[in-house]
């Protein structure tokens, strides 16, 4: 098989409602969007969802170097994805939200050309995943409303965005728990709001309130920090901004600087990546999470179906589409609450209207 096209274009995608997080309110976001045609008439898509603070890239760059992609990956077989990405990190250090769009293109059109779906492909049996939704930052009253709201929605995993100062951070927690009840599970993520101090300052209130896991408490690249951390705390500590490559996640294993990780196509350049840090946190006794960025069904359902395949990936963090709908690209999965139940189309099992 050959690669006969690849095209791409930015994507607007609105919250359902404005979505609040501490000093902004977000209405949307956008993405890039990425086509891959090839000889067979079998058509992939994928997605870039950057996010420039931790990507490193943004909407702009993606377009120029999927421009540069474009030229060198035209004649090659979608189906030699190792020899892909060999061409792709041989072109450029990063850009690895752009290299996750081909990677998930390349996949789709692996899968479709099985004819089976993409977890299949992978190697999974089971097309059920649970999703917990993330609670933006926000007074320990209207976060407690806001999880009230969700858990009559049906979903029983709450990711609570933490990582202000620690007394008003516990009086959220606080808060959080009361109104929920015991049997909702509650992880927190501090997105490197934290000193080593803090952390463990909280860490047996946390504990007190029956929270599952603590992630990235500290600075991305503060990986004695984490350590130091891990090895005080009882509660597992979850790598997220330290741990973007395969080789960030060999290193956090070799210093046993946490208990887990959270892969995100967008940090290490797609499926290809992402199963190499599953393995090297398998092999290394790290649980995976698996979260996501602003992107749309596309990239989010490829992420769902690596989950789906990846019996190590215990913890999932797909809840981007449970904010946003969009009526021209459809398919992917149904959910109930935060279970999802992915299709059995062939592929990621998308499809995009006028693209
Ligand atoms: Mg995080």
């Amino acid at each position: 098989m050959k690669i006969t096209d690849i095209s791409f274009r930015k994507a607007e995608f609105q919250f359902d409602k404005p979505f609040e997080i501490a000093f902004a309110v977000l209405y949307g976001f956008e993405t890039m969007i990425l086509r891959m045609d090839t000889d067979e008439g079998i058509v992939g898509y994928g997605e870039a969802g950057p996010l420039e603070y931790v990507t490193g890239d943004n909407l702009d760059t993606c377009m120029v170097i999927a421009g540069e992609f474009r030229k060198k990956l035209i004649g090659m077989d979608p189906l030699a994805i190792e020899t892909i990405h060999e061409v792709m990190d041989g072109m450029f250090h990063g850009h690895t939200s752009v290299k996750a769009a081909i990677d998930i293109a390349c996949h789709d059109i692996a899968a479709k050309k099985m004819n089976v779906p993409l977890y299949k492909y992978l190697g999974g049996s089971d097309p059920l995943l649970e999703s917990d939704v993330t609670i933006g930052i926000n007074t320990p009253d209207l976060m407690a409303e806001d999880c009230l709201s969700w858990k009559e929605k049906g979903f029983r995993i709450l990711k609570i965005k933490l990582g202000h100062d620690i007394a008003s951070d516990l009086e959220r927690m606080k808060a959080i728990r009361s109104a929920v009840g015991e049997d909702i599970i509650l992880r927190v993520d501090a997105n490197q709001g934290w000193s080593v101090k803090d952390t463990l300052q909280i860490e047996p209130e946390l504990r007190k309130l029956g929270i599952e896991l603590i992630e990235q408490p500290v600075k991305a690249l503060d990986y004695d920090g984490l350590k130091e951390i891990k090895q005080a705390s009882l509660l597992p500590i979850a790598a997220d901004e330290s741990c973007h490559l395969p080789e960030d996640a060999a290193k956090l294993g070799a210093m046993r600087a946490c208990d887990g990780l959270n892969i995100k196509l967008m940090k290490c350049g797609g499926i290809a990546p992402a199963s190499r840090i599953n393995a090297i946190g398998e092999a290394n006794h790290l649980f995976c999470m698996i979260g996501c960025m602003g992107e749309s069904v596309i990239a989010n359902t490829a992420a769902m179906h690596l989950a789906a395949a990846r019996r190590n990936i215990s913890k999932i963090d797909l809840d981007i589409t449970f904010f946003s709908h969009c009526d021209w690209i459809t398919g992917g999965f149904t959910s109930q609450g935060g279970s999802i139940t992915l299709s059995d189309a062939p592929g990621i099992g998308i499809e995009v209207q006028g693209f």
